[in-house]
This record gives C-alpha cells, sequence and structure tokens, in this order.
C-alpha cells in the first residue's frame, strides 16, 4: 500500500473529512479485537471492535469518521477473519504504518521497535508469560503481512514503559537463579496508559519543577503506577496482570500460598485456581453479581450487602496500594485517575482518597462530580497537599504516536 500525504474520502457519501497519513493501530485480545485509525495529528479517528471471536455471535462493530455505527456479523469467524474483514473496511483510507498492542515484551524491549523476523519470534516465545495475549497479537502481525507485505508494523509493548524500574521494585525475594536463568520478575503493565496520563497531566498543571506522580488505571483491568520525572519507578502488577490491586474479577494480591492450600483442601488443580484468580475473583467473587461496577454501586445502593463490600474493598486496596507506591518517588506532585472506573466514578474516587486520610487530600466536591464522561480536569482544593487530577486515557493515541516515532515519521 503506498503512502498518500492527505486521503480525502467519502465515507458512505456522507462524510468529507480529511485523514491524513493515518496509522493503523490493532489491539487483539484472546477474542477481541479493538483497532483504531487515526490521523497523524492524532486528532482523527475510525474506530471499531470485532468481538466474541469463535463463537456464533462474532461480530465487527465499526464507527465511521461521521459517527455512524455499522455492524458486520461473522459467525464461528476467529481473529484470522475478523483481521480480514477490518482490513478490508479500512483500506480505502491508505494507512501508511501499524502499531500493535503487545501485552509482553519480556526484558529486552523498553521501547516501541519495527516489526521484523527477530521481533515477529520473540513476540510468540514470550507467550510463556502471556498466553492469552502474546499469541493474539502476533496473529494480528502476520495478517496485515499476509495482506501488505511491505507495510511498515511496530509493536508497542505493555510492559516497555516499566523497564525503568529499579530492581529494588522489579526483583522478587526468590532465589537469584530463578531471575537470571528464567527472568522472573515484575515486569508491569498498562504501560501505554499510565505513560500517557503521566505525561499529560505534566503538561497541564501548573506544578513547577520534577513531578511525581501516581497514576491510577482503573478499569476491567487495574493497576497504580509511581511516575518520576516521565519514568516508571514502581507498579502495582507484576510477572503477569494478576498481581496487585483488585479488580474486575481477577483477585490482585494474594497469599502466595493460596494454591497449595487450595490443593491440599478442595484437591483444585492448577489451573483451576488460575482460572478462578483470574476470571472469577476481584469485584466479581465478592459481590457474587457482576465484574461491572455500574451494576454494583447500583446494587450497593439497594442495600446488596455483597456488593457494598466489593466496593469497600476495591477502594480500600487502591488506597493503600497508592500510600504504599508514594514510597517510591522522591516527591509527590499529585493523583491520577484514568480508565472506565477512574474517569467515571465519582464516589469511587471519592472513597479511594478517604482511605488516604493521613495524606493531607482535600477534594473539591464540585470539580469532582463534574469530572465524568470523558471530561479532563483537576478536582483538589486550593489547600490540599496533593493535585488530583482525572485524565481519559488514550492508549490508541499514545500507540499511533509511539508508532510513528519508531519509523521516524514525525
Ligand atoms: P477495559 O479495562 O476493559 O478497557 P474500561 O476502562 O472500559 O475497561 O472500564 C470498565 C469499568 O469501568 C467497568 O467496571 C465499568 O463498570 C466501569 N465504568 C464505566 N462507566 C462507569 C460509570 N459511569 N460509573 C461507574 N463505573 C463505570
Amino acid at each position: 500500500m503506498s503512502a498518500s500525504p492527505t486521503t480525502t474520502f467519502d465515507d458512505n457519501n456522507t462524510d468529507t473529512s480529511t485523514l491524513t497519513n493515518p496509522t493503523l493501530v490493532l489491539n487483539c485480545g484472546s477474542s477481541s479485537i479493538k483497532y483504531a485509525l487515526i490521523s497523524d495529528d492524532n486528532a482523527t479517528r475510525i474506530t471499531g471492535l470485532a468481538e466474541n471471536l469463535g463463537l456464533d455471535t462474532a461480530r465487527i462493530k465499526h464507527t465511521t469518521l461521521n459517527g455512524e455505527k455499522l455492524e458486520i456479523s461473522i459467525p464461528g469467524g476467529r481473529h484470522k477473519l475478523a483481521l480480514q474483514k477490518i482490513l478490508e473496511l479500512l483500506e480505502q483510507y491508505h494507512f501508511i504504518a501499524v502499531g500493535h498492542r503487545v501485552v509482553h515484551g519480556g526484558r529486552e524491549y523498553s521501547e516501541a521497535v519495527r516489526v521484523d523476523e527477530h521481533v515477529l519470534d520473540e513476540v510468540k516465545r514470550l507467550k510463556v508469560l502471556a498466553p492469552l495475549h502474546n499469541p493474539a497479537n502476533a496473529l494480528g502481525i502476520e495478517a496485515v503481512q499476509a495482506i501488505y507485505p511491505d507495510m511498515p508494523q511496530v509493536v508497542v509493548f505493555d510492559t516497555a514503559f516499566h523497564q525503568t524500574m529499579p530492581p529494588v521494585a522489579f526483583r522478587y525475594p526468590l532465589p537469584k537463579a530463578l531471575y537470571e536463568e528464567h527472568k522472573i520478575r515484575r515486569y508491569g503493565f498498562h504501560g501505554t496508559s499510565h505513560a500517557y496520563v503521566s505525561e499529560r497531566a505534566t503538561e497541564i498543571t501548573d506544578a513547577s519543577g520534577t513531578h511525581g506522580w501516581l497514576t491510577a488505571h482503573l478499569g476491567n483491568g487495574c493497576s497504580a503506577t509511581a511516575v518520576y520525572d516521565g519514568k516508571s519507578l514502581d507498579t502495582s502488577m507484576g510477572l503477569t496482570p494478576l498481581e496487585g490491586l483488585m479488580m474486575g474479577t481477577r483477585s490482585g494480591d494474594v497469599d502466595p500460598s493460596l494454591h497449595i492450600h487450595l490443593k491440599r483442601q478442595l484437591d483444585m488443580s492448577l489451573e483451576d485456581i488460575d482460572t478462578m484468580l483470574n476470571k472469577e475473583s476481584g469485584l466479581l467473587g465478592i459481590s457474587g453479581l457482576s465484574n461491572d461496577l455500574r451494576t454494583i454501586e447500583q446494587a450497593a445502593s439497594e442495600g446488596h450487602k455483597d456488593a457494598e463490600l466489593a466496593i469497600e474493598m476495591f477502594c480500600y486496596r487502591v488506597g493503600k496500594y497508592l500510600a504504599s507506591l508514594s514510597c517510591a518517588l522522591p516527591e509527590l506532585t499529585g493523583i491520577v485517575f484514568t480508565g472506565g472506573i477512574g474517569e467515571n466514578s465519582v464516589t469511587t474516587r471519592t472513597r479511594i482518597l478517604e482511605v488516604m486520610r493521613h495524606f493531607g487530600i482535600k477534594v473539591d466536591v464540585d470539580k469532582n462530580a463534574k469530572l465524568v464522561g470523558g471530561n479532563e480536569g483537576s478536582f483538589h482544593s486550593s489547600d490540599s497537599s496533593l493535585e488530583l487530577w482525572v485524565i481519559p486515557t488514550d492508549e490508541e493515541g499514545r500507540i499511533a504516536q509511539e508508532t510513528r516515532e519508531a519509523l521516524n515519521l514525525v
């Protein structure tokens, strides 16, 4: 596919906008593919989602530039078919590069890299560390290669931003050989999100000097990071995205002896325990209702005791983690909330900050209430010891930017 400096298009004969030198961002998950076609100034986008892959209900939900929604059914379709359809839908816009979100980059990658044979092999090899995600990411790269062999492709690793963590934060207190010979260490995830929101906070704050941020990415997956002078110094997720905060269906931290205990007491297999910790725990496990905070908040407001406990535990664990991560920072400027929960749940933000009651944080209640539905802004009052921000994350935009940088297109 050839580069075209400015592609003017007529989207279903209804849109005459321009999408200049677009980059295609692909985020291939285990049963879904999120995609976004993004102009070189990050301002204009076409977005979509292929979901339920492998099931009868597999479909692609596509939103055109003018906001029109299309749904394409691909019953039983898997990644390969979905990717073919997505590429067909977007072909007319002459994208010039593809950036892939790849979950695990292991120890080798501290920044986005252009795909070559070695990089693709590494993405596949690291499936030992991310069995659900890395194989899907590799499929995405190969699908593009098959149709556009000359298309420059870049991989942006979720782990890369955290490669600045010092050993004191990334090592586990385990025998040395496990680290040296088997790469057992803490890697951290959600890197593009933590990088984006901390950079954005630094851009928009009035505070002078070097900034230290605690960033809380609270979505279905949840993690918190300590960022100083643009570098990740510690984070809540570890070898896998299970460590750390309580999440939608993931437990976060539990006693490492839980596995042996459950094996002995209930004769559970390691696989069953892993499934339980990843898919049946967290907000879902405690509430017994849902992994979706909206459903749980509704139930709690109607007096559902387990829903109330799920929210209380969630907030307590986030607050406790943020407090402990502050130890990684030479200076602390403030806290940044992002992700579906962080961007929308006013009460969750309030309750997390109440857990941190010894920090001298003061919330401006009116400002906090207005920060929902994609609004960006601060909500600390003038006498607060720390700044408080809500910054909607933009992982796709950040991946597009890193892709252009890795290809020297900027
Ligand atoms: P993912 O990690 O899958 O990208 P999101 O960042 O979209 O997930 O976050 C999903 C979470 O955000 C869900 O728990 C959902 O209930 C929560 N959420 C979204 N909107 C709201 C809202 N208005 N109030 C409370 N929680 C919300």
